[in-house]
């Protein structure tokens, strides 16, 4: 009986002891209005103070949040975050907003592309009515990828500044969301890095290319051209990826037409059937649309 009683006794003191530490932490306003947000009846919190106390760290790293590469939470990105399940608190590392963010937007590799189009978004796009049109191509885009229902993709042409880039980008960030994997590269810098192109990164970077599910061919047409660069690099990754039905998509500020003559890198007539076979390529893999806008540029 006296040993029941001892094991009572020892209960109810370390019952009061939880209570005390408990009350004592929420002296501090920052944990009170933690605790108050979770809305879990304190009988129950007052078991796990000190957990709680480094939740409330996290979540409170987590509003001061300017960038996620400096997080100090313990597990970079995340927020160790309670939940209550039936009688008792259990905690799980939660992924944070930013780092959510972050990862759909690793699906997509940009190359030589200016870092502001990383965040270019659908919900933001200017939309003045000469591209109200293109959003709608670009979003039934989307709903036909998400369906499984094969279409061309898009040949986005018009003058400098208008934002093809922009738009493009903001289909492959969406379709990232549901985590499709994107490459966006410029072309005129592929071309150009080629010709340190004994690098080994080349060829993992060729096959990326080929093989990624979408990609954006951007600003082809304003690269210096060789024969070489036009049959040997470009042809192989549009014949390739005609033959595996992957979307590829092209901004551009020449027309079909123009970008034939531009691809024309002499007048022989071999030079004119290779021109001729890679508008062919273009335009199996996408419609060409027009984007006629104002230059946004240095706004
Ligand atoms: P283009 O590829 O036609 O030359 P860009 O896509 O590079 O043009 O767009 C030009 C500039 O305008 C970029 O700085 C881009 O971030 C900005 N921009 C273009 N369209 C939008 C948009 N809808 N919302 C926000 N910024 C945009
Ligand atoms: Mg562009």
């Amino acid at each position: 009986m006296e040993k029941i009683n001892n094991i009572i006794n020892y209960n109810k003191e370390i019952e009061t002891k939880l209570k005390q530490n408990y009350i004592k932490a929420l002296e501090n306003e920052t944990f009170n209005s933690y605790i108050k947000r979770l809305n879990i009846n304190s009988d129950l919190l007052m078991k796990y103070t000190s957990s709680l106390k480094e939740s409330c760290i996290e979540f409170q790293n987590c509003i001061s949040c300017q960038n996620l590469d400096n997080c100090p939470n313990k597990i970079k990105g995340y927020i160790y975050k309670p939940f209550q399940e039936n009688k008792r608190i259990i905690f799980e590392y939660i992924i944070c907003p930013k780092a959510k963010k972050q990862l759909y937007k690793d699906n997509i590799e940009l190359f030589d592309i200016p870092s502001n189009i990383r965040n270019a978004s659908l919900s933001d796009v200017y939309k003045d009515k000469n591209r109200l049109e293109l959003i709608k191509e670009i979003k039934q885009y989307i709903s036909n990828y998400e369906n499984n229902i094969k279409c061309k993709a898009i040949y986005l042409h018009g003058s400098f500044g208008t934002g093809k880039t922009y738009l493009i980008a903001a289909l492959f960030n969406e379709l990232a969301k549901k985590n499709v994997k994107g490459i966006v590269i410029h072309v005129p810098e592929l071309l150009r890095s080629l010709k340190d192109s004994f690098d080994t990164d080349y060829t993992q970077k060729y096959n990326n290319l080929k093989t990624v599910p979408l990609l954006l061919l951007d600003d082809i047409g304003a690269e210096h051209l060789t024969s070489w660069a036009r049959d040997e690099v470009l042809e192989p990754i549009l014949q390739y990826r005609m033959d595996e039905n992957l979307p590829t998509f092209f901004t551009s500020n020449f027309t079909l037409e123009e970008l034939e003559k531009h691809l024309c890198t002499t007048q022989n007539s071999i030079d004119k059937v290779k021109a001729r076979r890679i508008i062919e390529r273009i335009t199996q893999l996408s419609t060409p649309i027009e984007l006629v806008s104002k230059n946004y540029r240095n706004n």
